[in-house]
């Protein structure tokens, strides 16, 4: 097994697109390709030739540059079983408990539905990384576009499983703002406190807050704490089921 290096690209107003790279093997993955030249620039730029498209979700601002990349690059699309549909070329299927070796590195799949149905995750346990979409953001979670909080819920408890160091790579910087809403549920959560006084400064400097990780994650995303105290007195739900504390908070979250 071999570790993958990750080049991080951002696009548009707000998204990331990573690059992965087997140096053993010589492949080199897109991950979540939202536009084609700056995604292309950034593989010229490495010297990495793109022989693999891994996709999360069918949103445009994660497949938007798969067909032409593809056309391009003559790469193969991995994508998931339960969305195939909506994964623009994709060669393929992948779907919860899966692994995937891009060259030597494996990657273990989730189903991480809730966002989207059919949204997968890939963790590349050796590398400690996790390519999570719009599931889990820095102190955020994805909206519930086609999802129940309950499944929501058990996505991101999928993923909470996974270890302390795993590094969170998101599909977009909002972390700012996630904190910004994440302080109105949890005012007095000093590892919250402290963490958005480092992320104003990164984003004054132009700098990505992402990846993070998961241990940061634990100590001060609301999402993934429905058992903080503070969170559940805030929101009115002292000792409710971590479910319903989930949901409420995404709910406020929607309203904010
Ligand atoms: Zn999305
Ligand atoms: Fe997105």
């Amino acid at each position: 097994m071999s570790k993958i290096e990750t080049y991080q690209v951002p696009v548009l107003e707000d998204n990331y697109v990573y690059l992965l790279h087997d140096a053993e093997i010589g492949v080199t993955a897109v991950v979540d390709p939202a536009v084609v030249e700056p995604v292309l620039d950034a593989a010229d730029f490495k010297g990495w030739k793109i022989t693999h498209i891994l996709n999360t979700h069918h949103h445009g601002d994660h497949t938007g540059g798969n067909i032409e990349i593809k056309k391009r690059t003559d790469c193969t699309i991995v994508g998931s079983r339960n969305d195939k549909s909506r994964i623009p070329g994709i060669d393929i299927e992948v779907g919860d408990g899966d692994t995937y070796f891009l060259g030597n590195a494996k990657a273990q799949i989730f189903d991480v539905s809730g966002h989207t149905q059919g949204h997968i995750a890939y963790w590349f346990e050796e590398s400690h990384s996790l390519f999570c979409g719009d599931t889990i953001f820095a102190m955020g979670c994805g909206r519930l576009i086609e999802g129940s909080p309950a499944q929501m819920w058990e996505a991101l408890s999928k993923l909470t499983a996974l270890p302390d160091e795993t590094l969170i790579y998101c599909g977009h910087e909002y972390t700012e703002a996630n904190g910004n809403f994440a302080l109105t549920v949890e005012p007095e959560n000093t590892d919250l406190l402290a963490r958005m006084k480092q992320v104003r400064s990164m984003r004054r400097n132009g700098i990505p807050t992402v990846p993070s990780t998961m241990a940061v994650e634990r100590t001060t995303n609301p999402f993934l704490r429905p058992d903080s105290v503070e969170l559940q007195k805030t929101i009115g739900l002292i000792g409710a089921e971590a479910v319903e504390v989930f949901a409420e908070t995404r709910a406020r979250k929607d309203r904010h």
